[in-house]
């Protein structure tokens, strides 16, 4: 959904929420019925920090569009930490 601007002549700028690519030119203001025309202006993408945008993009590219994998992930060149020997003195359950 987005949202788009219309003029109307005794309201001044009325917005409307629409799916994209759907706006009509024309609406009826929902304040007064008075017909009122579609405005073009820049799209607010600027305004976001680039990323913030990057995770909301990569959040709905993972809903709609998740990563498949085929295999499980290389196992890590590094052997795995050992652990404190120290944890052996630990009482057990
Ligand atoms: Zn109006």
């Amino acid at each position: 959904m987005a949202t788009y601007t219309y003029r109307c002549t005794p309201d001044g700028p009325v917005d409307a929420v629409f799916p994209i690519g759907t706006a009509p030119p024309t609406i009826s203001c929902p304040h007064c019925g008075e017909t009122s025309t579609r405005l073009f202006s820049a799209p607010m993408l600027g305004l976001a920090d680039r990323g913030r945008m990057a995770v909301i993009d990569r959040a709905e590219s993972s809903r709609t569009d998740p990563a498949v994998v085929s295999a499980p992930p290389p196992k890590p060149s590094r052997p795995a930490p050992r652990l404190d020997p120290r944890t052996r003195l630990l009482p057990r359950p």
